[in-house]
């Protein structure tokens, strides 16, 4: 599984361009089809940016369909989301949001032209026999006792099946390929099945529902889709996809379109993705809905505080590949910081506060000095900061004893606070249990940020917070869900090896500044990690700030 057999990024694009030197007219078309019974994952993200960013190059188009065969399993809140995950990635899909289920009707044709050419057939087996009469990959399958239903049988039964004349179950429509095969999917596979059930678009019209090997290809077919995108599971399903969409006289040969390209699912290490198992921590209350930040659906990366720029780009580092692997949650965090380092403001904020008291500065003043928004994008200007007597800095700023190379504040020695003056630390206090509460400097005036003091030098540069002005505010740190060491799954009950720290709620301090933003906005804590204001729980009187990603990384670009 490790062998990684990346094929570049275009291996689809190649496919096409062969397409187009071979003389297609047909303008490129390519569809997003997602099932509505979850919410979207990073891993469709993936397959949307493909998918759409193809029908961009080509000058062509992409649709969004819903697969909706499957009425049991489906809930219109799973469409919305949907929807909106889809626009705000950014792919704009050609005209209406499309549903499978308005094509019941073209499949139901489809299948009766099967029927009348002796391709389909309605067979009584029950399902274990169904099973049972497979064979197996060693084995080939025997013929069902039903195989050889007239033509004129075969009709009026499946007619019975639509208008609910049989059980759930007791009958289904078959394709009738070939049961010695040595592709099982080919062995007579099930087209149509019985199920008396409400479906969320057309009520009680419909008691049969298609079979996914059987409207798939009608559905793109129906839509002209040209390059029917997928993953590798569906690598063995083409000839029966070809099948389909040669029989039922949408197309002559495997080559003419809609045509099947397989491309391998994204993973990621230690991260759940699948959507059965997301759907599980959800139900199970693990985490706080389909949005909790510390989940990879794309609506907890958009409350997170990622940017559709930073999962493209993310998808564009990935590649488009023939062959399983996973990648590292730190390629995606290199992404964010990447894209926000010249986009967010920068804000002095502390986590985890003690008090520093400014002896010789004098009580009640406050000053306002200016601070650059962001040192490496002049663009996004200057604010400015208060300053005064005490200030919130944070606990690991401060050492009694320091360590060697502990550059930040210690008895005796002097830092610079950032964007204001040097101080030097004097004395410190400590509670009953020997916890630092407040640390004592003096400043010296001389040294005050953009002076173009030159007097001395000092190593370490630490931010700080007024404490008479200071926001107080909620952040939420995040850490990985599932334990790192451990791996997603116990391997012997199958059971998550959650991460009892995954979620760390702490009150922090931050500069005034920050009451002019709003939610959703993303900025960098100074030194600390770039935050996002959460648009769910924020309210007029109290912030709430999400942890995108801290500002260490261990990911490094490939060459
Ligand atoms: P999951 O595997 O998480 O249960 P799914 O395949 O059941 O998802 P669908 O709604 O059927 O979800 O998927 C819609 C589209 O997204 C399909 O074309 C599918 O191949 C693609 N897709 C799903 N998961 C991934 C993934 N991890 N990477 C890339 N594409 C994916
Ligand atoms: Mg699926």
């Amino acid at each position: 599984m490790e062998e990684k057999e990346v094929i570049s990024k275009n291996f689809i694009e190649r496919i096409i361009d062969k397409d187009i030197e071979n003389g297609i007219e047909a303008k490129i078309i390519t569809r997003f089809p997602p099932e509505p019974n979850g919410y979207l994952h990073v891993g469709h993200a993936k397959s949307i940016l493909l998918n759409y960013g193809l029908a961009q190059k080509y000058n062509g188009a992409f649709n969004l369909r819903f697969d909706d065969t499957n009425p049991v399993k489906e809930d219109i809140e799973f469409v919305n989301s949907i929807v909106a995950d889809v626009e705000w990635l950014g792919a704009h899909y050609d005209g209406e949001v499309k549903f499978a289920s308005n094509y019941f009707e073209d499949m139901y044709q489809a299948a009766i032209r099967l029927i009348k050419k002796g391709k389909a057939y309605v067979c009584d087996l029950t399902p274990e026999e169904i099973r049972e009469y497979r064979g197996t990959l060693t084995e080939p399958g025997k013929e069902s006792p039903y195989r050889n239903r007239s033509v004129e049988e075969n009709l009026a039964l499946f007619e019975g099946m639509k208008n609910g004349e049989f059980e759930d179950g007791s009958k289904v429509l078959r394709a009738k390929i070939d049961m010695a095969s040595s592709n099982i999917n080919m062995r007579d596979p099930i087209l149509y099945r019985v199920a008396r059930i409400t479906h969320h678009n057309t009520g009680d019209q419909w008691c049969i529902y298609p079979m996914y090997d059987f409207a798939h290809p009608i559905e793109d077919a129906v839509e002209h889709i040209t390059h029917s995108i997928c993953t590798l599971e569906f690598e063995d399903h083409r000839p029966l996809y070809d099948w389909v969409v040669i029989e039922c006289g949408y197309k002559n040969t495997p080559e003419e379109f809609p045509k099947q390209i397989e491309f391998a699912k994204l993973y990621l290490k230690n991260v759940v993705t699948g959507k059965r198992y997301i759907k599980k921590l959800v139900q199970d209350g693990v985490v706080d809905g389909w949005d909790d930040p510390r989940l990879v659906t794309i609506a907890a990366l958009r409350r997170r505080g990622f940017t559709p720029d930073s999962l493209k780009k993310f998808m564009d580092l990935v590649g488009v590949a023939k062959a399983d692997s996973s990648v590292d949650y730190a390629m995606l965090e290199y992404c964010i910081r990447d894209d926000l380092k010249l986009k967010a403001p920068r804000v002095m904020a502390v986590l985890d506060p003690i008090k520093l008291v400014i002896d010789n500065y004098p009580e009640g003043e406050i000053e306002y000095l200016p601070a650059s928004t962001n040192m490496e994008n002049p663009e996004l200007g200057t604010h400015m900061v208060p300053f005064g007597r005490e200030l919130w800095i944070d606990r690991e700023d401060f050492m009694e004893e320091p360590p060697k190379k502990y550059f930040r504040l210690f008895p005796g020695n002097e830092v610079r606070l950032m964007n204001a003056y040097f101080v030097k630390c004097v004395s410190y206090e400590k509670d009953e249990t020997g916890k630092v509460t407040t640390v004592h400097c003096t400043y010296d005036p001389e040294t005050k940020n953009g002076t173009g003091f030159t007097g001395r030098k000092v190593k370490g540069t630490i931010h700080w917070v007024e404490a008479t002005t200071a926001v107080e505010a909620t952040a939420r740190l995040y850490e990985n869900l599932v334990d790192e060491d451990k791996g997603v799954y116990n391997k012997e009950t199958g059971e998550m090896n959650l991460n009892p720290n995954s979620l760390q709620v702490v009150t922090t301090y931050i500069e005034p500044f920050i009451e002019e933003f709003k939610p959703g906005d993303s900025f960098q804590f100074a030194r600390t990690g770039y935050f996002c204001i959460d648009t769910k729980d924020t309210t007029e009187d109290q912030l709430v700030f999400n942890r995108i990603v801290s500002l260490k990384s261990s990911f490094k670009l490939p060459k």
